[in-house]
């Protein structure tokens, strides 16, 4: 359970604690993909292996996915007959590009989460 807490608040999986990201501005510094290198709390490097992170875009297509259903049966439901179709198009577009961001990093966390045991007292020197 700690894993999954750890995964959806983008936090080390391993000792819940240390930052996947940099949180201490809204538009990071080293870009807005940017992902720390090793946890500031246990050590553990992120990246397992060059490309590791490749397997995240599952994760990042299937939340995609889940967010087109919903929003695609939220309009049928709630606004076919009070908003054009056009007008949900652009609005879904609008959403899908705020959500970049966000869906990037959770897919990344998520992916992650599936490939290290929660061991909140196992620590690492960091290389
Ligand atoms: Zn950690």
């Amino acid at each position: 359970m700690g894993k999954l807490i750890s995964a959806l608040t983008m936090k080390c999986p391993r000792c819940g604690e240390g930052e996947l990201y940099d949180k201490s501005t809204l538009i990071p510094k080293a870009g807005m993909f940017s992902m720390n290198t090793h946890c500031s709390e246990c050590g553990l490097k992120y990246e397992k292996e060059i490309g590791f992170f490749y397997g995240a875009m599952y994760i990042s297509y299937m939340l995609n996915i889940a967010l087109f259903v919903t929003a695609t049966v939220g309009y049928y439901l709630f606004f076919e007959d009070k908003v054009d179709g056009t007008w949900y198009i652009l609005g879904y577009l609008l959403l899908t590009f705020l959500l970049i961001r966000w869906i990037y990093r959770m897919s990344r966390s998520i992916w992650l989460m599936f490939f290290v045991n929660y061991d909140p007292d196992k620590k690492e020197i960091i290389k």
